[in-house]
């Protein structure tokens, strides 16, 4: 996590610096901090936020070079010693770092047996030591990082500025993002477009295991074998990755009111003139398989739970899903001829890389699906599919889960060539608008009741089981409520001991062949005091029902009316007063396992 800016050549190079961390907030926010060259290294940096580091910055700074960091801290808690950059012993270089070093122990050994002590807990600080020492021994810093690469074992992008090079930005990186910004007279660095697209939409997108350097008119890089390679430059789309609130109050409300319009870009993106367009080779292989596995991480992972069950209904695919994390260290390839499906909407979850090593070396075929072009995930799988959904600031993934739940739904219904999936898609969308118009009032007045309980319950079956995970767990990311999520079915086995007088149940009563067994389950939670709310769709619904939604097929439960969900945990926590984008102890893109 975290994110990193730096620049040379640039014409204000602190306020590109700060509004850059501002808008990689996302990636981690528990401290910022910049760097630059003045008659030596300057550093400025503390807990809190890229505002913070506006308020200690000098409001006039001489340099043309400059890197920044905004943190989410692996190695030591977030403090203004071990906020980035880090800078070295002899106060020679300085750098930035996101990832998380693994070997950081070995090289805190080897250092201190060279007499290097440390001023703060972090592994960044060792590689910033550990570049000194080689930069002493070879004189010179291309030689410094190959050694180091040779050393690190981990995650890292680094970007680092060194005294005896003004005017000159370095870099270094595996397992973490890193993209250069080619401008005119001056480059740019950061760890996505966003910082870099109001000065160019040129890009050069580095490979793990890729370094080198920048100054104002020039950009070398080297590949894994040190040779100095020519990259490819890429465009952006300026509108994919606007960090605009267009007027919210919210990233997270803005980005629950454009799931309609994400949900039809992907209509229109993956079929056209009455055809799906996929891949014909990825339909191919996904037809031939025996057993299509899923791998996810929290969203990712109930998004999976969603895909596997529509490729078993609507394909007769026998599927199964893991959570990345747990399958990474056991895996199991069931079935004669597995396809792998890994989802990830920042395509950098280390525990998805992780698996994603494992499925490369084993030759299996495999598929991306995820909301980040060019992202890490997507270099070691074979296909890859965009989500289209723009860039998701807000911590708490609302319009990427329900575009990952509609492009499967697509990809289900291209593997037989099903236009009824498209149709019933497109009914989603007068589901979510109509949503968006009549019922925010009611459901901020159930925030309002549930809000100072201390659990709350959802319960769903089939389709609506799997939204009620997904329900729960963005109550918990942004209120901090303890919530449970279960199959109507399982309560009476055991978390039926937890219901007592008043405890808030939220049911999800939308699939026909469940609606009357979960009506049952509702009785049962009622007699022992539970408060109970019936989020229903009109066929099914009895007129004592708190929300009551229009109807759509029951298989579409997580895009039609996930929205529900969403706005309700948005605004428990809005009314309990807490950073609704920005919760505290997570951050967007989980990039350590
Ligand atoms: N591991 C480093 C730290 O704890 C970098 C973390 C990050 O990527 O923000 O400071």
């Amino acid at each position: 996590m975290c994110g990193i800016v730096g620049a040379v050549g640039i014409n204000n190079p602190r306020d590109y610096a700060l509004k850059g961390l501002k808008m990689l907030e996302y990636r981690g926010y528990d401290s910022a901090g910049v760097g630059f060259l003045d008659q030596g290294i300057k550093i400025y940096k503390d807990v809190g936020s890229p505002e913070h580091l506006g308020d200690i910055l000098p409001t006039e700074i001489k340099t043309d070079t400059i890197i920044g960091h905004t943190r989410w801290a692996t190695h030591g808690m977030p403090s203004k010693e071990n906020s980035h950059p880090h800078i070295s012993a002899q106060r020679k270089i300085a750098l930035v770092h996101n990832g998380v070093i693994e070997n950081a122990h070995d090289i805190k050994v080897f250092l201190k047996e060279k007499g290097y002590s440390f001023y703060s807990k972090t592994d960044t600080e060792l590689v910033v030591n550990l570049l000194e020492y080689y930069y002493f021994e070879y004189k010179d810093m291309i030689q410094a990082l190959i050694k180091v690469r040779s050393i690190l074992d981990g995650s890292y992008a680094l970007v680092i500025v060194s005294e005896d090079h003004p005017g000159t930005l370095f870099m270094l990186k595996k397992g973490s993002p890193l993209l250069i910004g080619k401008g005119n007279g001056f480059n740019l660095v950061a760890s996505d477009a966003s910082p870099m697209i109001n000065f160019t939409n040129e890009f050069v997108d580095l490979d793990d295991y890729d370094f080198g350097y920048i100054n104002k008119d020039e950009i070398r890089i080297f590949d894994k074998d040190s040779k100095e390679v020519n990259k490819p430059i890429i465009h952006k789309d300026v509108e994919l990755i606007s960090h605009d609130l267009k007027g919210y109050p919210h990233y997270m409300l803005k980005e629950i009111e454009e799931i309609d319009e994400v949900v039809k870009r992907l209509v229109s993106n993956y079929y056209q003139d009455n055809k799906y367009i996929f891949d014909d080779n990825l339909i191919k292989d996904l037809k031939e398989s025996d057993h299509i596995m899923f791998l996810g991480c929290g969203t990712s992972y109930h998004a999976s739970l969603v895909g596997g069950r529509l490729f078993e209904n609507i394909n007769n695919i026998s599927t199964s899903k893991y959570i990345a994390s747990e399958w990474a260290f056991h895996p199991t390839f069931p079935g004669q001829k597995p396809f792998v499906i890994l989802i990830s909407q920042s395509g950098e979850t280390a525990d998805l890389i992780h698996c994603m090593n494992v499925i490369k070396e084993k030759k299996i075929r495999s598929l991306l699906i995820t909301n980040t072009p060019g992202c890490t995930l997507s270099k070691g799988v074979t296909y890859t599919l965009q989500l289209y959904a723009g860039v998701e600031i807000s911590v708490a993934s609302t319009k990427a889960y329900a575009a990952q739940v509609a492009l499967l739904a697509l990809l289900a219904g291209a593997i037989n060539k099903d236009p009824k999936i498209v149709e019933d898609l497109k009914g989603t969308v007068k589901v979510i608008e109509n949503i968006q118009k009549t019922l925010k009032e009611p459901i901020a007045q159930i925030a309002e009741e549930i809000k100072d309980n201390e659990h709350v319950f959802f319960l769903g079956r089939s389709f609506d089981y799997f939204l009620s995970l997904e329900a729960s767990l963005k109550l918990k990311e942004i209120s901090y409520i303890h919530s449970e999520a279960y199959p109507g079915g399982e309560l009476k086995h055991g978390p039926i001991a937890l219901i007592k007088e008043g405890l808030p149940v939220i049911v999800f009563i939308t699939d026909p062949i469940t609606a009357s067994s979960m009506r049952s389950n509702i009785e049962e939670v009622k007699s022992r005091g539970a408060k109970v709310y019936v989020i229903s769709t009109k066929d099914l619904a009895i007129p004592k029902d708190t929300l009551i939604v229009e109807n759509y097929p029951y298989y579409l439960s997580s895009v039609a009316i996930s929205s529900i969900a969403f706005y309700l945990a948005y605004y428990v926590s809005l009314k309990k007063g807490y950073n609704v984008d920005k919760p505290h102890n997570l951050a967007k893109s989980v990039t350590v396992e």
